[in-house]
């Protein structure tokens, strides 16, 4: 899986960080540019969400019938409630030479770089935890009991930022959404993830020098 033509991009970060919504911000500002993986979950659907937006809601039953078919790349458990990533779609992007960004958590990000060695993991992060409290309260999605557990979470998931590629800080979100998108071009432009092209003109070079063309 190391030679893939497209990337895949990682996106993971405290709940609240702001993940969806430099999601949003990076799909608007590059339209075209990038592919967006979208989970299965067995959570409750939020206000204004959307089946196959969002995510694809599914009964536990269902998405334990995903795991036993080996329908899903990885998948993982977030606060007694079971998410993963399709396989069929971003194996279909990434053969296409797609961008794949997947918005998942940490225990499945370290399985997505087990199975794609040359993907690119991104962690989100606001400045300070108050303001991770602030975001998660002002978002007015989960109760108090919710939002605790989040944090909690958080705190754990922390432990782990040491595994990514780059932190991403969102204090201005704009500013975060150029620096997600610059990385990924950098990265892109990687002596290691162009071999094709390199032994490409290395061909043709060596043609030249033989006097071929
Ligand atoms: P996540 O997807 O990581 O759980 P969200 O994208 O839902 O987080 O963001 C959580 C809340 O924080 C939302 O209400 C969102 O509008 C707000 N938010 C996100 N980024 C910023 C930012 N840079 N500055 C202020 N508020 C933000
Ligand atoms: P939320 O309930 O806030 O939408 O998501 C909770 C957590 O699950 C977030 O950290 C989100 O990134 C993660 N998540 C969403 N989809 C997936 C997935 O397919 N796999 C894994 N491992 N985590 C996911």
């Amino acid at each position: 899986m190391s030679n893939t033509k497209g990337t895949v991009i990682v996106l993971s970060g405290f709940s609240g960080a702001g993940k969806g919504t430099i999601m949003k911000h990076l799909l608007n500002t590059y339209p075209g540019q990038y592919a967006l993986s979208v989970s299965a979950t067995t959570r409750e659907r939020r206000e204004g969400e959307e089946e196959g937006r969002e995510y694809f809601f599914r009964t536990v039953e269902e998405f334990e019938n995903m795991i036993r078919e080996h329908e899903l790349l990885e998948y993982a458990s977030f606060n007694h409630n079971y998410y993963g990533t399709p396989k069929a779609y971003v194996e279909k992007l990434v053969n296409e030479g797609k961008d794949v960004i997947l918005e998942i958590e940490v225990q499945g990000a370290l399985q997505i770089k087990k199975i794609f060695p040359q993907s690119l993991l991104l962690f989100v992060t606001p400045p300070k935890a108050n303001i991770l409290k602030r975001r998660l309260e002002g978002r007015g999605t989960e109760d108090s009991e919710v939002v605790n557990q989040r944090l909690a979470i958080a705190s754990r998931e922390s432990l782990l930022m040491e595994q990514y590629d780059y932190i991403i800080v969102n204090d201005v979100l704009e500013d975060a959404v150029k620096s997600v998108h610059n990385i990924i071009q950098s990265e892109k432009k990687r002596a290691l993830r162009n071999s094709e092209f390199i032994h490409r003109i290395q061909d043709e070079l060596q043609a030249f020098s033989k006097g071929e063309n």
